[in-house]
């Protein structure tokens, strides 16, 4: 926190009017401010609420109750000699009043020559443009992990509760990504169901942090079975992303590696891009949470942005994750002039969060095209890699149709060298589709599925590709530009 500590006495120091602290957590928001005025001294902290009003301030105690625009009049008249830094709970809630609106900006600009502060705090509220200009934002991280062995420490005494080291340490691992509110709320429950705080309290940290996913509407948490195993082809990404488990180790960050930042899948429609974001997820044990871009931008205007922050908030609280991005396309390739900015700045933020991000969240992108993809999406150095899933090769398709006849009908030998010449073009979902239906005729003559069912449903289905052979070219010549690696050779 020391960081943060120390923009704040900063941006006190040097006179800032108005700062919006974004958070959730005002009890620590307010607890943070109390220390900091202490370390200022001399300057005062008095704090505001519509109901009980001013505190923290002798001879003016309940002033303003009920009257918002009464306490930032006393602010006002506050002589300059006796700095005052007011923290204003709930008064975003305020500022669509244009008396208010006016005064917080007349305020912001008389504070630049007097020592007064004024903080709000929120988290999910976008200020108007007027006063976004007087407004210097500064994001509260959640509690790092000094603070939350600190919170865990206290409660565990406090409740006479022998916590050993390791399960102090691991406890503290285990809460990180949970807001301070959150970590009280476990320990609560443990407490009244056992009387203590223990090892077992660690699956229902995690438990506690599946359903803040669950509450989030933008994110869903995604229970998978896939391993690459049920993958057929696409060899050069399956042997990368091995590489990249690897990176994810103690011994990797020892070696000097950074932790591995994501990967971007494009190709057609039915290509295993999706199948390959949960393989990821099952085989490496991280749970899969996959983002839903058009959710982002439902809703309110100006709602996407704090969405966004709540996304990767969440999705930091159960790192080690998969964080998959579906159709990231379609969700930012938003028109500025329709959207007023809103998903370039959204998008902004998450290439700022992914650039900077330590922590271990696997981003997976997937796409189908890059018509209406953002440049900024494609640059090199965003995303570890950029990989193009073609339809599959020969050698492929044999791979995939035996997989799904191998899926449903597991001690079946078929030859099937007739039907994979008479697929070309097909999609890995076209393939699995050709042998489902090739065994609905085998089921409904009331015998074993061979060659010639899967021939003929082959040759009842137009592929995809027949439809949408020019997309697909463009996205070919511009991948073999060296802009994306071919996911289907496994030479490189
Ligand atoms: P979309 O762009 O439409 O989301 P996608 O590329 O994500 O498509 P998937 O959803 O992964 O495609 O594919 C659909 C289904 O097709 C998979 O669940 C799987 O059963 C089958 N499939 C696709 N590619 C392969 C493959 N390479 N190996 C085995 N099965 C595959």
């Amino acid at each position: 926190m020391k960081k943060w500590n120390d923009q704040f006495d900063l941006l006190v120091k040097s006179r800032t009017p108005l700062i919006l602290i974004r958070s959730r957590e005002e009890e620590r928001v307010e607890t943070l401010i109390r220390e900091a005025s202490k370390r200022l001294s001399p300057i005062r902290l008095a704090t505001w609420d519509y109901v009980e009003g001013l505190k923290g301030i002798l001879n003016s105690e309940g002033l303003g109750a009920r009257q918002p625009m009464a306490v930032l009049q006393w602010l006002q008249k506050v002589d300059p000699s006796l700095p005052t830094i007011l923290l204003a709970k709930d008064f975003h809630q305020f500022t669509e009043d244009a008396g208010i609106a006016r005064m917080l900006r007349i305020l912001s600009s008389e504070f630049r020559k007097t020592p007064h502060t004024i903080i709000l705090c929120a988290f999910n509220w976008t200020p108007s443009n007027d006063l976004y200009d007087s407004l210097t934002i500064l994001d509260l991280p959640l509690p790092q992990e000094n603070e939350l062995k600190v919170l865990l420490s206290n409660i565990a005494n406090a409740s006479n509760s022998n916590l050993s080291k390791n399960t102090l340490e691991e406890l503290t691992h285990a809460c990180s990504g949970l807001s301070e509110i959150r970590v009280r709320q476990v320990a609560a429950k443990a407490l009244a169901q056992r009387g203590q705080l223990s090892k077992e309290d660690l699956s229902e940290v995690l438990e506690e942090k599946r359903q803040a996913v669950a509450r989030s509407e933008v994110l869903e948490y995604f229970a998978t079975e896939a391993s690459p195993s049920d993958i057929g082809g696409l060899d050069a990404l399956k042997l990368w992303l091995n590489q990249r488990h690897e990176a994810f180790t103690d011994e990797a960050r020892e070696f000097g590696l950074p932790l591995p930042r994501g990967v971007l899948l494009i190709g057609p429609q039915g290509t295993g891009k999706s199948l390959t974001a949960k393989a990821i997820a099952h085989s490496w044990s991280m749970p899969l949470l996959r983002l839903d871009v058009g959710r982002l931008f439902a809703g309110l205007v100006g709602a996407s942005e704090a969405k966004t922050r709540e996304t990767i908030q969440y999705a930091e609280s159960m790192a080690p994750c998969v964080l998959w991005i579906d159709e990231i396309d379609k969700g930012f390739g938003g028109d500025a002039r329709s959207d007023g900015g809103t998903s370039q700045r959204v998008l902004a933020n998450l290439l700022t969060w992914m650039a900077e991000k330590k922590s271990a969240v696997f981003v997976v992108a997937t796409a189908n095209g890059i018509e209406r993809m953002p440049g900024e999406l494609l640059r090199k150095g965003r995303f570890d890699e950029i990989f193009l899933l073609d339809l599959p090769s020969h050698q492929e398709r044999f791979k995939i149709l035996e997989l799904h006849i191998n899926q449903r009908r597991p001690n079946l030998n078929i030859p099937i060298e007739t039907v994979v010449d008479r697929t070309e073009g097909f999609s890995g979902a076209e393939l699995e589709q050709t042998v489902i239906e090739g065994m609905h005729h085998a089921f409904s003559e009331k015998r074993e599925l061979q060659e010639t069912d899967l021939i003929l449903a082959a040759t009842q289905l137009i592929p995809l590709s027949k439809t949408a052979k020019e997309q697909l070219d463009f996205l070919k010549d511009w991948a073999s530009s060296g802009r994306a690696r071919p996911a289907s050779i496994s030479i490189y």
